[in-house]
């Protein structure tokens, strides 16, 4: 019965007949259906560098099994694709090869989705969407022009991080630990004009929903509420003896406020030469200063010894008019707060050590309760809480208490308010590039800097213009670019130059996919309304506080500007870890790439998809190792196997049966497949974890084998292996789905699992057949155990240890005996 053609599982024609079957069809097509509840896929979409990664076949299959998965539980799932099109990889690439970006970006394009492809990925590629067309970063411009107008965007000149390798200008969250997040290299500070949106306004509000991103990691919420750091306290106005200035500084710990015993300012703090004007300390203060401040380009501050000078000047402290000496201190950062800062010793470990070095008093105005503090004592500073001592009227208050107390007099005396500050600064948007989307502004000398008119956009990239290989845009130079008219008074403008951040483009794709052809405006209401939030959101950790952040800044404002009626983006987000190999993430300068293309070649798409889930739980790191890959091809060969060996059989088997007339091999079976079910349902339902669930899939492949052999024999009844085939290839079908749709089809459906519904199991038929141990000792009743068929014999063992030595069961019908001396099990004997 069995053909030997049958037996070869040729995985190229599987996968590329049921590839080429579900574009055709439009399988994965998406449309809004009342009637049914909605599922909003997505994964964080690709830069189109050339390739697909094992990071991207990793990302995209996790959520390709989801997707499946919540389209079989009866979800209208929608599952976009599209690319993140802009960026300086194209134009690098440009320079190098000497082609233009948009032909290097749409030949990336097309290839990577013919990989995407491949791989069987269950996409609408009706709303694929590159961030690099007009049609899309047309509507971007309107935001802008629409959030210059609500004053949420504006310009500025200030000090910013600056990639010399990169030619461009990076935000805050692009700089980590001082290096360019493209390209690693050394961040210069710079002074220049740039275009901010206003971010900090939703500082609050992004913090505060922190707290009801249930379906988000807390490693994510903890980065951005660290990001973010909020910080309530006071600023206080200290007056400069012999100068009519007053030195503001901002501290949460208005508690100690007693304790300040000197005051240390920025380097770059502009005040430093009057302060040490007259005082005979001008040469050092300002030498000092000079070599911080060119320090600080090469090193952190944090990494640099803490050192400073005096510059010769007192202040005076308000609340008890004590003299107070002004240092010069390498610590203190000009960009936070006031670039002043009130240094109480005692109080905090960094101004102790600060003290420590030069001789400063140390002062303590907090006591811990239970021990007396002695400044001349102290070893390091005390931080923590307790009551106040040498503080004026506000001693014997507890530091809690006195925080309040301390702010609402220094409000009532006029020295100072109560204030919220933020880390969190506004986003530098303003990149110096060609390869992005034009800012839509003008600049003209008579009107100042005016949007262009709505009627205007899309102010479309040009693309007509020659690359230069030092990486300077093109439309500083392109004067059919930059000569425009002024929309205000007509006269001779200048248009700006500057493009926007790609993270611009990527902070509102997803409400774009929902109508990516509505060309009226951005985003069509109907069907945001429909889609929208993202159900489960899929990408790497590193965008915790870049794209993550942005995202969600953006969805407010696009709530503000009338376009969404959501106020967060995304309900879940799963952060899957890295793909490494021997022990460091991929990368070509490590030379442990693994590239998708040859495993899909030699493998097939189902093996690779299967190895990538099978490997480690989603979130956690997955290790590359080639025996995986092999392990995870041998499986699918069983099934295929098994499945084309027993094909008459599981054909011709009656439809149903009753578990009741089962005999011991059917039951086991029976009772395998619903276990299954159960647990394969249950772990990517409630856990994604896939990995287990797979296992699971294992197993009844293997109990498929063990009870049947590779030809079923009388053994088992056929219809048991058909349900158990069936259920398995259900089950499997959104890791493999060209696979057990090819076996579907063979064994003789004509629906199609992609629209299968998910099997349910049923209770009864999962339950092991339990037994009941009633355990003896010396002839009383002391236990009675439950325990799955099979004697357990650790459960026992601690059972009669712990009730005595001799013990005596009945399992079913036989009466066991259990002699035991302590500490050691003799034997289990029947008696
Ligand atoms: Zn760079
Ligand atoms: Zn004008």
């Amino acid at each position: 019965m069995t053909n030997p053609q049958n037996l070869k599982y040729d995985f190229a024609a599987i996968e590329k007949k049921w590839r080429t079957r579900w574009l055709g069809r439009k399988t994965f097509k998406a449309g809004i259906d009342p009637d049914r509840p909605k599922y909003y896929l997505l994964e964080m979409f690709p830069y189109p560098s050339g390739k697909i990664h094992m990071g991207h076949v990793r990302n995209y299959t996790i959520g390709d099994v989801v997707a499946r998965y919540k389209r079989m539980r009866g979800y209208n799932v929608i599952h976009p694709m599209g690319w993140d099109a802009f960026g300086l990889p194209a134009e690098n690439a440009a320079i190098k090869h000497g082609t233009h970006p948009a032909k290097w970006t749409h030949e990336n394009i097309a290839y990577m989705k013919i990989q995407l492809q491949r791989m069987g990925f269950s996409y609408d590629w009706d709303r694929e969407l590159a961030t690099c067309n007009s049609d899309y970063y047309r509507w971007e411009q309107l935001f802008f022009i629409k959030m210059f107008d609500r004053g949420l965007v504006y310009q500025k000149e200030t000090k910013v991080n600056w990639c010399e390798g990169c030619q461009t200008v990076l935000a805050n969250e692009q700089v980590i630990d001082n290096l360019c997040w493209r390209c690693d290299r050394q961040v210069e500070s710079r002074l220049m004009t740039g275009w901010f949106f206003k971010i900090t306004d939703y500082a609050e509000e992004l913090l505060a929903e922190c707290d009801h991103l249930s379906g988000w990691p807390e490693k994510v919420l903890t980065m951005q509420r660290n990001w973010i750091g909020k910080s309530v306290g006071v600023e206080v106005e200290f007056p400069v003896e012999g100068l009519d200035r007053k030195l503001s500084i901002f501290t949460t710990r208005p508690d100690t406020i007693y304790g300040v015993t000197f005051m240390s300012l920025a380097p770059e703090h502009p005040w430093l030469a009057e302060l040490a004007d007259g005082t005979g300390r001008e040469t050092e203060v300002a030498e000092f200063a000079a070599r911080i401040i060119a320090a600080k380009r090469k090193q952190q501050p944090g990494e640099m010894e803490k050192e400073g000078v005096f510059t010769g000047r007192y202040c005076l402290n308000p609340f008890n008019g004590e003299r107070v000496p002004i240092y010069v201190a390498n610590f203190v950062l000009i960009e936070y707060g006031t670039g002043a800062v009130m240094a109480v010793p005692a109080h905090d470990q960094r101004d102790f050590e600060f003290a420590q070095k030069y001789q400063i008093p140390v002062k303590v105005v907090i006591q811990p309760g239970g021990r007396e503090l002695v400044a001349a004592d102290l070893t390091e500073a005390y931080v923590d809480p307790g009551i106040l001592t040498h503080s004026g009227e506000f001693n014997g208050l507890a530091s809690e208490a006195a925080k309040p107390a301390i702010v609402a007099h220094a409000e009532k005396k006029g020295l100072g308010r109560g204030q919220v500050n933020y880390r969190l600064h506004d986003w530098g948007i303003s990149r110096q590039r060609y390869w992005g989307a034009p800012i839509p502004m003008i600049h003209c000398e008579n009107c100042g800097v005016r949007p262009v008119p709505e009627a205007d956009l899309p102010v479309v990239l040009p693309t007509e213009v020659n690359i230069d290989p030092s990486g300077k845009s093109p439309l500083h130079t392109l004067e059919s670019f930059y000569r425009v008219d002024c929309p205000a008074c007509g006269g001779q403008a200048r248009r700006e130059t500057d493009t926007m951040d790609t993270f611009v483009e990527s902070s509102w794709y997803f409400a774009r996919y929902c109508c990516p052809d509505f060309s009226e405006g951005p985003l069509q209401k109907e069907a945001v309304d429909y889609w929208l939030p993202v159900d489960q959101y899929i990408g790497g950790v590193e965008h915790a506080i870049l794209h993550l952040l942005y995202s969600r800044f953006f969805t407010k404002v696009l709530r503000d500007l009338g376009y969404l009626t959501i106020s967060e983006p995304f309900s879940n987000l799963l952060t899957q870890g890295m793909v490494i190999k021997d022990g460091a993430k991929m990368s070509k300068s490590k030379g442990n790439v693994v590239d998708p293309n040859e495993l899909i070649d030699r493998y097939g798409a189902d093996t690779v998809r299967l190895f990538s889930l099978f490997a480690a739980p989603p979130e956690k790191e997955l290790e590359w190792n080639d025996q995986g890959v092999e392990g995870a091809s041998r499986f699918l060969y069983r099934i295929f196997r098994f499945v084309m060996s027993n094909l008459e059989t599981i054909r011709n088997a009656p439809a149903g049966f009753d578990p009741e007339l089962l005999n011991e091999p059917g039951r086991t079976l029976h009772r395998k497949t619903h276990q299954t079910i159960r647990k394969v349902g249950t772990d990517i339902e409630t856990r994604f974890h896939f990995n287990t669930a797979i296992s699971a899939l294992m197993e009844l492949t293997n109990q498929l084998f063990t009870l049947t052999g590779d030809v079923a024999d009388e053994q088992v009844a056929p219809e048991v292996v058909r349900e158990a085939v069936n259920a398995l290839l259900t089950l499997l079908s959104p890791m493999t789905p060209h696979l057990c749709e090819e076996l579907w089809q063979t064994i003789g459906h004509t629906t199609t699992l992609a629209r299968q519904t998910w099997p349910d199991f049923n209770e009864e038929s999962a339950r092991e057949d339990e037994i009941t141990i009633v355990l003896q000792v010396n002839g009383k009743v002391r236990s009675r155990l439950q325990v799955a068929p099979g004697i357990n014999e650790e459960n026992l063992k601690e059972q009669a240890l712990a009730d005595g030595n001799v013990g005596k069961f009945t399992e079913g019908k036989t009466v066991r005996k259990v002699i035991v001396v302590p500490n050691k099990l003799i034997n289990i004997v029947a008696s």
